[in-house]
């Protein structure tokens, strides 16, 4: 296992973590004063930090000793080992595999939505699913979830994950043409970046049902006001819900 070390925590490097995750880093930790991203080899990042080599057994006992679950909406996301709490709805995702732990905040904000949003029998695609934790939340509110992925890499894992909390997911790879075929649906939820949403706009309108709405992350605060205006401009009303530098936006059809 390879280790990029950089300086600062979670807070001060919340930009720069999805773009982590983006070349390959299947997980990371907070250290005194600096963040661990954990890669399966060394990979060319622009960004300021020194590599380190680690057995894979170290940073395998360092993951599972500092994971702690996390509560978002009417969720509990779970490791394997830790225990259910009664009144929330567990969700186990093995973790340091793929993003997607709920500890990061869109995933959070996600779920959130999610819990509020979905009903049962509801059509619901998860676009950039990573360990499928969006898609297997919606199910088990009785959703019917599709979960794409552009990365080939993180769909056995999700698949597996939806195997383990017992619902039934379909996984599917690629980007939004990719669900045409399943389209329409009642809620498209993605955690991606802004400027792809930006893009993708046009053609999430065009896979939802009547009646149906988005919910887009992964987009920092900073960023918000170009997605606000894409909206807009594709004729969508909205409601923006933050948490740290981070937004969701709750996004229907305008009438
Ligand atoms: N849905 C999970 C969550 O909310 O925690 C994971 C979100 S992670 C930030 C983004 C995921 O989107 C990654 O797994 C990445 O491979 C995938 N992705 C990036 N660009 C994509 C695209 N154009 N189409 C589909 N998936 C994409």
């Amino acid at each position: 296992m390879q280790v990029f070390r950089l300086k600062g925590d979670f807070r001060s490097l919340d930009p720069v973590l999805p773009l982590l995750f983006d070349h390959g880093a299947r997980g990371l930790e907070e250290r005194e004063g600096e963040v661990w991203a954990y890669f399966p080899e060394r990979v060319g990042l622009p960004l300021e930090g020194e590599w380190l080599s680690l057995p894979d057994e170290d940073w395998l006992s360092a993951w599972k000793r500092d994971l702690s679950p996390v509560e978002a909406g009417p969720f509990l996301v779970l490791a394997p080992w830790h225990k259910p709490r009664p009144g929330l709805i567990p969700i186990v995702i093995e973790p340091g595999m793929a993003f997607g732990t709920g500890h990061h905040e869109t995933t959070r904000l996600a779920l959130r939505a999610l819990g509020r949003c979905v009903r049962k029998g509801m059509r619901v695609l998860d676009l950039g699913t990573g360990s499928g934790i969006l898609a297997i939340a919606a199910a088990k509110l009785g959703a019917r979830a599709l979960g794409v992925d552009i990365d080939p890499a993180v769909l056995p894992l999700a698949r597996e994950n939806a195997r383990r909390n017992g619902v039934e997911v379909e996984f599917l790879e690629g980007s939004l043409e990719a669900s045409e075929a399943r389209a329409p649906f009642d809620l498209i939820v993605a955690n991606l970046f802004a400027e792809l949403h930006q893009a993708l706009l046009p053609g999430y309108r065009a896979q939802l049902a009547p009646g149906g709405g988005l919910l887009l992350t992964g987009i920092l605060h900073s960023k918000g006001a170009g997605v606000e205006e894409a909206l807009r401009g594709a004729g969508f009303s909205f409601q923006a819900e933050k948490e740290g530098e981070w937004v969701l936006y709750a996004a229907a059809p305008g009438v």
